[in-house]
């Protein structure tokens, strides 16, 4: 087995992690923190309070990762094991993608996917079914083989896809309320590389006629769009080059513009924080996300929501939210539309179901976003669109219940775990389990 293990210091709670998530519009309701380095220190932190939440890289933009009693940064869980066959990787569930890509990629092997950005914890990403883009790629959580948690009652139990079938994939997205999930064994595959190329300029109206085609042409798709002039304004093309070399790139496609420079997807932006583009071939880990891991991503000061929907309705969709296009485009830096393999994690929002993410990076004015959501959600509720569990949204649990048909499973099957719902805050009693 290779095992690489990170430094770490001792655990000790009120030690300097951040009282606000990431973008800093949440500020969490607890000082306590524990940080522990075994999975032994997490035993003994969950036995010694009455309600905690994991914690990990904190890019929720919501109060999801919230407690009023204490938080569990899983941040010094980041130890590393590939399994001696190759075929899956062990992590401490704190670890960041970009930290574990690096080591992977060195021994020869890649994940299916990445998010926009390697900054993400892996256990964060996976208890809200964070994902990517590619009409064949599931969310990052599709790639769990087992996960090791700690229950209310400080017991360790592991699931696995192989041993518990149903159960697991009720487990695996759990919106942290199954426990602290402290290892996770993710699917491996061997490296590859992508070379990614933009165009400018692509018109609706041919999104209307081919769409499935313009999102299934690279291994991974974005549509960036600011919802103005009948158009987006940027396509990004991600494409395996899996050793037959790099295609050159067509000039135009669907009447949009390769790009002859480096581009930010928010316009004016500097493109220096972006993965390299100009069809130049490199690591999945270096062109899969779309922000470097020494830079902050995106915009750095902002708000996101995401509304996931069939992807066979995802043109109509488009034309319902951009009917809003004026009352957005105010509050918007960029819309992304990706697409999301269906799959069978119970509260995944791609459960069952192929899909368009449609995603919006608001400029930080909370208020107007928060006014403006249940107008977009009204738009998208003939689509049955399910809200990203990181993101901003507003719907209630009984809209959110008639969107997840096991979800009633996954109340139960979190209480056999936590009956005296230790791990349930003020976010699950609104928007999952109202008990
Ligand atoms: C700039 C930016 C870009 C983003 N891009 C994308 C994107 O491309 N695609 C996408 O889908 N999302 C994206 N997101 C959202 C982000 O991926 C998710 O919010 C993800 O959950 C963040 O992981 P985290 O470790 O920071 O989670 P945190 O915010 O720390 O926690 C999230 C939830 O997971 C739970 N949790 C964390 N660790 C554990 C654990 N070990 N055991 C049990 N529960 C746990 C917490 O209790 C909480 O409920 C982006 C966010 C930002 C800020």
């Amino acid at each position: 087995m290779t095992a690489h293990s990170f430094t770490a210091r001792s655990a000790s709670a009120d030690d300097g992690v951040p009282r606000t998530n990431w973008s800093g519009n949440y500020h969490y309701s607890c000082s306590r923190v524990f940080q522990p380095v075994t999975v032994a220190e997490v035993q003994n932190a969950v036995r010694s309070v009455s309600a905690v939440r994991a914690l990990g890289t904190r890019h929720c933009f919501n109060h999801i990762a919230d407690s009023e009693v204490a938080q569990i940064s899983t941040l010094k869980l980041k130890d590393i094991s590939i399994a001696p066959d190759g075929q899956s990787v062990t992590v401490g569930a704190g670890i960041r993608y970009g930290d574990l890509a690096e080591v992977i990629d060195a021994e020869g092997y890649a994940l299916h996917n990445l998010a926009s950005l390697p900054h993400i914890s892996v256990g964060g990403a996976v208890a809200t079914a964070t994902h990517g883009s590619g009409m064949l790629n599931g969310n990052l959580a599709t790639e769990v083989l087992a996960i090791e948690f700690v229950a209310a009652d400080g017991a360790v139990h592991t699931f696995s896809r192989a041993k518990d079938g149903d159960r697991f994939a009720g487990a695996v997205v759990n919106l942290g309320v199954i426990g602290v999930v402290t290892h996770i064994t993710l699917a491996l595959q061997p490296r590859f590389e992508v070379a990614q190329v933009v165009y400018q300029g692509l018109p609706f109206r041919e999104l209307e006629q081919n769409f499935e085609e313009i999102m299934a042409a690279g291994y991974s798709v974005s549509i960036f769009t600011d919802w103005q002039n009948e158009r987006a304004g940027e396509l990004w093309i991600k494409r395996r080059v899996d050793g037959c070399g790099v295609p050159t790139p067509l000039p135009t496609f669907y009447s949009s513009t390769l790009a002859a420079k480096k581009l930010h997807p928010i316009p004016d932006h500097p493109a220096e924080a972006c993965t390299d583009q100009l069809n130049s071939p490199g690591p999945w880990y270096e062109r899969l996300p779309h922000f470097k891991m020494n830079f902050t991503p995106s915009s750095g000061q902002e708000l996101q929501s995401e509304y996931f929907v069939p992807f066979e309705r995802g043109y109509e969709a488009v034309r319902a939210i951009e009917s809003l296009r004026d009352q957005i485009k105010p509050h918007l830096f960029i819309t992304e539309l990706r697409a999301v393999a269906g799959d069978d994690l119970w509260m995944s929002m791609a459960y069952q179901r192929p899909s368009l993410a449609i995603h919006f990076t608001w400029k930080p004015e909370i208020s107007p976003v928060m006014n403006l959501l249940p107008q977009i959600e009204a738009k998208l509720a003939p689509f049955q669109a399910r809200p990203h569990w990181g993101k901003l949204f507003t719907l209630g649990v009984e809209k959110i219940q008639a969107l997840y048909p096991r979800i009633s499973d996954f109340r139960a099957l979190t209480r056999e775990f936590d009956p005296n719902g230790k791990f349930r805050n003020q976010f699950i009693h609104e928007h999952v389990d109202r008990a």
